[in-house]
């Protein structure tokens, strides 16, 4: 069973070789070679971590978890400093407000054996509120136990996925890389990681572009693309877009590691901000934060006339039966065909419930089905009344032909008709 419950994937090439990846440290003469692998499908979660969660108040030290195959804290390990009601308990609040945790090290000890080389502490955190050490201080100010949270929250809790590193290679040369790359203690996110493991000429030369502050493109950029240049989040977008999507990201920097410069990646993103900058004559906030590449791969080949495409995303963004305005951009690149982008709004309940009333009322003095579609059928369902459970609320006319989401534009349908006249 071990080692089969997760995929690791390789980073890269597999091994980062310290000498050439720039890993090389002052006064060390041996060949290094540490292998930094992402614990990946299924990830890790907070429940697996706290399966077996060993905790002793006197020791603290020696805490085992992930049913005894991980020792949270080993013997050169701090010991424990979360404690203090404020840093454990704002570990359980960024959880269960969903919120990523960081990255976490394993080292691999021996074959399905992990010590924690980093995250120890915030493991210990929400381990130790599971097994009920501490309580969190809830919006109401009340104390709140991991046993008195709501269903939901404990799941959600549980329920988070963690990014974990596992490193191989000798101890020693573990733990020099992790001084290494973990500057001054500052938590690094993924592609500062990225950055420290592939650094060389490539990477260099992508930071004085993608990451730099003083670049006077960076505002227009930022239209397009979330995120914080100084914490490599305009970079990781560039970088997404060139290699066809961001679990792709690694495997690019590999191939281009030695490059001397960021040529390619350059010239794929301005291609991407030139022709959204084309396509679309204004900015609106919903653009910020799309997956552009993807919708640049899809439709960059397609002529459009901008006049005309800008005046329908003012149409639907006055139209307020389109509840999802992110939706606008790829629905009018894709010719107004895919109106599920738009979540186009759908009659109320209560709406539905007033049209049922009226319309089973005529249909049973007419000795007909309340559904018009199979009133007008020959079979023998053409006389068959539908509870209200069984019928959908319809647009007459479709929304994308103009119809109104109000009473009037309202029918209800057997789910079969309804389902057969799809196109809303
Ligand atoms: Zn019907």
């Amino acid at each position: 069973m071990e080692g089969q419950d997760y995929i690791q994937k390789e980073m890269g090439s597999s091994f980062v070789n310290m000498n050439e990846s720039s890993f090389a440290i002052e006064g060390q003469g041996r060949c290094n070679s540490m292998k930094a692998t992402l614990l990946h499908e299924p990830f890790l979660t907070v429940a697996d971590i706290c399966d077996g969660f060993v905790y002793n108040e006197l020791e603290s030290k020696g805490i085992f978890g992930w049913g005894g195959r991980l020792t949270i804290q080993p013997e050169y390990q701090r010991n424990y400093i979360y404690a203090d009601g404020k840093k454990d308990v704002a570990v359980v609040d960024s959880l269960l407000k969903g919120y990523p945790l960081g990255l976490l090290y394993f080292v691999k000890t021996a074959e399905g054996r992990y010590e924690v080389l980093d995250g120890q502490q915030r493991i210990t955190s929400f381990g130790r509120f599971v097994r009920g050490k501490f309580p969190i201080i809830d919006d109401d100010g009340m104390p709140k136990w991991f046993d008195s949270l709501g269903a939901d929250r404990k799941k959600r809790l549980l329920e988070s996925k963690l990014t974990v590193y596992v490193c191989e290679g000798e101890r020693e040369e573990i733990r020099e890389w992790f001084k290494t790359i973990n500057i001054a203690g500052v938590p690094l996110v993924q592609q500062e990681l990225l950055n420290a493991i592939y650094s060389g000429p490539f990477v260099t030369a992508a930071k004085a572009v993608f990451s730099n502050s003083g670049n006077s493109d960076m505002q227009r950029w930022k239209n397009y693309v979330r995120g914080n240049e100084r914490r490599q989040d305009i970079l990781e977008a560039a970088l997404g877009w060139v290699a066809r999507g961001r679990d792709n990201i690694e495997a690019y920097m590999g191939r281009h590691i030695g490059d001397a410069s960021c040529q390619e990646l350059q010239a794929y993103f301005n291609s991407v901000i030139d022709w959204i900058d084309g396509v679309f004559k204004g900015v609106k906030d919903e653009m910020f934060g799309l997956e552009w590449g993807e919708l640049y791969e899809k439709y960059h080949a397609n002529a459009y006339n901008a006049d005309a495409l800008w005046r329908r995303v003012e149409e639907l963004y006055e139209d307020d039966c389109v509840t999802a305005k992110k939706g606008i951009f790829e629905y009018v690149l894709g010719g107004e065909m895919d109106t599920k982008l738009l979540n186009v709004r759908v009659f109320s309940k209560k709406d539905a419930k007033t049209v049922y009333a009226k319309q089973t009322a005529a249909a049973k003095k007419k000795g007909v089905s309340n559904c018009p579609l199979c009133a007008v059928g020959h079979e023998a369902g053409s006389t068959r009344i539908w509870t209200f459970g069984e019928m959908d609320a319809d647009n007459v006319t479709a929304w994308s032909k103009g119809g109104a989401t109000d009473i009037s534009n309202c029918q209800m349908l057997c789910r079969t008709h309804n389902r057969a006249k799809g196109n809303r």
